[in-house]
């Protein structure tokens, strides 16, 4: 059981991983692709300020340049007319005038307060014919800019550039509120800046910058975003991706779990199938008088008869069926299917026992009394005939309990013999606590008997044991003739094993009872001596594979 959740556990945990690699891939490959992306746009936007700068000065200083041709340099009323027509023609210029040498105003179309200001640097000689600055008057973020021409009279036409030709606010909406840009003149003079986030404030590792740089003018974009606004673009998409991956999650779950516990459970139907078929049987083998070749008894042993007519020993599936309970069924059926089978061979003959094999399960409640009184209390089997084999082979977990139901069933005239007495835990204070009626010594001290001077001495000390708490004894195992003679010399007068007669089905031990039966009578007729048996003509099975 425990096994089983092993493996059911591992194959979650695979499947979980198997879903989370992809959600992980995903997120990598998207916040790889939202940082590019923002990049782009970033770039873009960069571009976009520059080309507008530009255009607004290039305009301008052809527009000062056509004026300075057409000979309308002075503040003469006719040329500050022609001044306003250029105003209201070109979109971007505010107003047109003159400076003198030390940069003070001369005149301005249209009129506006600067009057006598310094709005421009002296002129120099052999200084540039193009001078561009800033003033400080600003419109939503961006200044007015302030374009010059010199016309080599010392003096120079100057035009401003209004601030709406170069405000503005051209970035994508998902990362609108977290970038800075700012546009500038000569390397540190502000043109232009929006946007509340500033590069200084955030980690620099977290914050994704682009810079553009004109071509023909000292003018220079830079632009900031937060890395954290660039993932808003991709967080649809990765809310795609969880929802994707949680449901390949699901899948692979479902698959492994599917996995894990499907074969277990077809080989469980398929038992139980079997248990409801009824395919397992008894097999009876006989327990022998060694002393005067008579039979005790036998004990049953349990096969699996295939539809396919095959026979399968315990050894294949007794542990399967005791771990998942399938053995309290199986052993019902077994008690009743025995009490059917051999019931007229015992009504007649009330000496004969018949063995029944029980787990350290059976111990745990009273079921296993109701079943044995379900099985025989009505049958032509007696109580008296029955005996109950629980093995030392395997601890019980509550002693006392155990005590309690054996002591149940010696009072209905059940006998219960402990089974495979030497190679288990309990050894003789095991025997007198459950007080058991019988010991079965295990056969691996009598394969041993004769050779191994330690066996028959255990062997010895058993059968003394057994005198005296009263115990019956019984051989298992045995398969010489041998060994036979060393029992017999021990005391032993019970034996059990393929030199008698291997298990068998019901027909064979019956007519295996009844031959014992004659040959015993003839042997008392002709007063001979009984020296040994001779089983011929009982089909027992085979050599288990
Ligand atoms: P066990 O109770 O010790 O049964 C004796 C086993 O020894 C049987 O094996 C029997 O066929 C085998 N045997 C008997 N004489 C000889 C012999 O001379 N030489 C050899 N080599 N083997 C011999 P089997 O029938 O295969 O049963 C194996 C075990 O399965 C049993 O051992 C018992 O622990 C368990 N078992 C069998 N039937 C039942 C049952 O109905 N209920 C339960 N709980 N266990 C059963
Ligand atoms: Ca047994
Ligand atoms: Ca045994």
């Amino acid at each position: 059981m425990t096994r089983r959740y092993v493996v059911f556990f591992r194959a979650v945990l695979i499947a979980l991983v198997l879903a989370t690699a992809p959600l992980v891939a995903t997120t990598v490959i998207l916040n790889d692709y939202a940082v590019s992306h923002t990049q782009f746009e970033m770039e873009a936007i960069g571009e976009r300020y520059i080309a507008r700068a530009e255009e607004a000065i290039t305009e301008t200083v052809v527009t000062l340049q056509q004026l300075d041709r057409d000979g309308v340099k002075t503040c003469s009323v006719e040329d500050r007319l022609n001044f306003m027509d250029e105003v209201q023609a070109k979109g971007m210029i505010n107003a047109i005038g003159l400076v003198d040498a030390s940069g003070r105003r001369m005149c301005i179309v249209p009129d506006m307060e600067m009057a006598e200001t310094v709005i421009l640097p002296a002129a120099r000689p052999n200084g540039p014919l193009v001078g561009i600055g800033m003033l400080d008057q600003e419109y939503r973020g961006a200044r007015s800019a302030i374009v010059s021409w010199d016309l080599g009279n010392s003096t120079r036409l100057y035009a401003i550039i209004a601030p709406a030709a170069i405000a503005g606010d051209p970035g994508p909406e998902y990362f609108r509120s977290f970038r800075r840009a700012e546009l500038t003149l000569g390397g540190n003079l502000r043109w232009f800046s929006i946007g509340g986030f500033t590069t200084s404030s955030g980690n620099p590792d977290e914050t994704l910058l682009a810079n553009v740089k004109s071509t023909h003018y000292p003018l220079e974009a830079r632009i900031a975003v937060a890395s954290d606004a660039a993932g808003k673009l991709v967080e649809p998409l990765k809310l795609v991706a969880v929802l994707a991956s949680a449901a390949l999650a699901v899948l692979f779950v479902a698959i492994g779990i599917w996995i894990s516990w499907r074969p277990e459970n077809e080989a469980d139907e398929e038992f139980s199938k079997a248990v409801k078929n009824g395919e397992f049987i008894p097999f009876y083998q006989p327990v022998m008088d060694i002393e005067n070749g008579s039979l005790r008894g036998c004990e049953v042993l349990m096969r699996w008869q295939r539809p396919n007519g095959d026979i399968i020993s315990p050894g294949q599936f007794m542990a399967f069926a005791e771990a998942n309970g399938h053995i309290f069924e199986m052993t019902r059926q077994l008690m009743v299917r025995t009490a059917v089978e051999i019931g007229d061979l015992y009504e007649t003959r009330p000496d004969l026992k018949v063995s029944i094999n029980l787990f350290a399960g059976h111990f745990k409640d009273r079921q296993v009394v109701t079943d044995l009184k379900a099985a025989f209390e009505n049958s032509k089997v007696s109580f008296q005939q029955v005996v109950v084999e629980v093995t030392e082979r395997y601890p019980m977990d509550d002693m006392d309990f155990a005590r309690k139901i054996i002591s149940e069933l010696q009072a209905l005239g059940i006998r219960v013999a402990l089974d495979d007495v030497g190679t288990g835990h309990g050894g003789m204070a095991y025997l007198q606590k459950l007080g058991v009626d019988i010991i079965k010594i295990d056969k691996m001290f009598i394969d041993s008997l004769g050779s191994d001077d330690s066996s028959t001495t255990i062997v010895d000390s058993m059968v003394e044991l057994a005198d005296n708490l009263g115990m019956g004894i019984i051989a298992e195992g045995v398969e010489e003739e041998e060994q036979i003679d060393r029992l017999l010399e021990l005391g032993v007068t019970a034996a059990q094993g393929y030199y008698f007669a291997k298990p068998m089905n019901a027909a064979d031990y019956i007519a295996f009872a009844e031959e014992v039966e004659r040959r015993v009578a003839a042997d008392n007729d002709q007063a001979e001596e009984f020296s040994s048996m001779e089983m011929g003509g009982f089909g027992g099975e085979e050599e288990a594979a």
